[in-house]
């Protein structure tokens, strides 16, 4: 399907960016700079200064970011790890992979981890807590560390959806124990394959993450120190990233102004709720654009025979995939959620054009929908 507003545009974004990301590739290849070189090293010094922190760890998915987190703050079998139940399966996969049980909790109506639902969830147990910073947008994190300091609680953050975005002018991935990121290509910074990060203040966690990643061993003297995994950042991608990075900032910006367009064009239709949530103490990316009404299915219909297309973040709840094993929850808000959520076209390669076709097509629907 050919479409006029296509979800996302990798070839456009290459097509944008292409005199930058060739040449950082062949800086590599030419040099044969493949495995842990200076562009490694100069990615994660960059990325480190970006996210305010003093230590980023290149490595090979979002996923194993939060696996190594968890084991270097040495979760293991016997503990218990706080989640949000609307979030990507990698957070919960990486606590069930480190031999422990993930506990989901329901989120607040901006789609964060409800710190109450958290606070009331924690057992002798517990050990850790992972708020998941969705779609751009941090969580509470003055009430959530507030809570985990009172109850001696690791916070690994799940900043994979929230690259520069912040909570009370602290910034995301700076203010746990970790940081995680991934640089899958359809997240905010992404590589041409997958690819992740640790960012984190703590020396410690820092050297045995850098490990971990490299099969446990000291590059240095040649001693294995952990049964350690193959999850590098390659070098190619970091230097691709370090590229990409410069741009960061204004692709910020831009999605914002996406967003503003969207609630210009969105406001006040009966039955639509646009996610635009109290932004006092908030700066958010929008990683997504996600909207929400009662009549998702037939909206999404709508909109692919229009050729928009769109993308559905989750159509069911996680416990409900019977192969993850996680018993069987109720939790109203996600449940709620997941029948409900629609993420219109929101990228870099947006256009205000775009927009505007999504905007009448979405007031279309509703218009011929009044009657209910
Ligand atoms: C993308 C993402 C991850 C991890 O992604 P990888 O594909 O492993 O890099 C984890 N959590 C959330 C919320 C994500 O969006």
């Amino acid at each position: 399907m050919e479409w006029k507003v296509p979800f996302v545009d990798a070839k456009q974004h290459y097509r944008r960016l292409k005199a930058e990301i060739d040449a950082a590739i062949s800086d590599c290849l030419t040099g044969g700079d493949l495995i842990c070189r200076h562009h490694l090293e100069d990615f994660e010094a960059h990325f480190a200064a970006f996210v305010g922190v003093k230590y980023a760890i290149g490595l090979n998915s979002g996923y194993h970011a939060l696996e190594f987190s968890l084991r270097a703050a040495g979760i293991g079998p016997g503990d218990q790890v706080v989640v949000p139940a609307h979030t990507f399966v990698a957070t919960v996969s990486a606590i069930v992979n480190c031999g422990s049980q993930p506990v989901l909790v329901d989120v607040c109506e901006d789609f964060n981890l409800d710190p109450a639902a958290f606070e009331a969830a924690i057992t002798p147990r517990t050990k850790a807590v992972i708020p998941v910073h969705l779609n751009g947008r941090v969580c509470e994190m003055d009430r959530i560390m507030k809570i985990s300091d009172r109850h001696g609680l690791v916070v690994i953050e799940d900043a994979c959806q929230s690259l520069g975005a912040s909570h009370k002018g602290k910034k995301a991935g700076s203010i746990g124990l970790t940081g995680c990121w991934s640089f899958y290509p359809f997240k905010l910074l992404g590589g041409f394959g997958d690819g992740g990060a640790i960012t984190t203040n703590d020396p410690r966690v820092a050297r045995m993450v850098t490990l971990l990643r490299y099969n446990g061993e000291d590059r240095k003297t040649g001693e294995y120190h952990y049964h350690g995994q193959t999850a590098l950042l390659d070098n190619v991608q970091a230097a691709v990233l370090d590229a990409k990075l410069h741009h960061v900032a204004d692709w910020i910006n831009y999605r914002r102004k996406i967003a503003e367009l969207y609630r210009a064009g969105l406001d006040r239709i009966p039955g639509l709720t646009l996610p635009h949530f109290s932004q006092s103490e908030h700066f958010d990316v929008f990683q997504n654009y996600v909207v929400r009404t009662k009549h998702r299915d037939r909206l999404r219909e709508h909109l692919t025979r229009k050729a928009i297309e769109t993308l559905v973040s989750w159509p069911k709840p996680m416990w409900h995939h019977k192969g993850l094993a996680l018993g069987d929850l109720h939790l109203s808000v996600t449940e709620r959620i997941c029948r409900e959520v629609l993420s219109l076209p929101m990228s870099a390669e947006t256009t205000t054009e775009h927009v505007n076709i999504t905007v009448r097509a979405v007031r279309d629907f509703f218009a011929t929908r009044s009657a209910d």
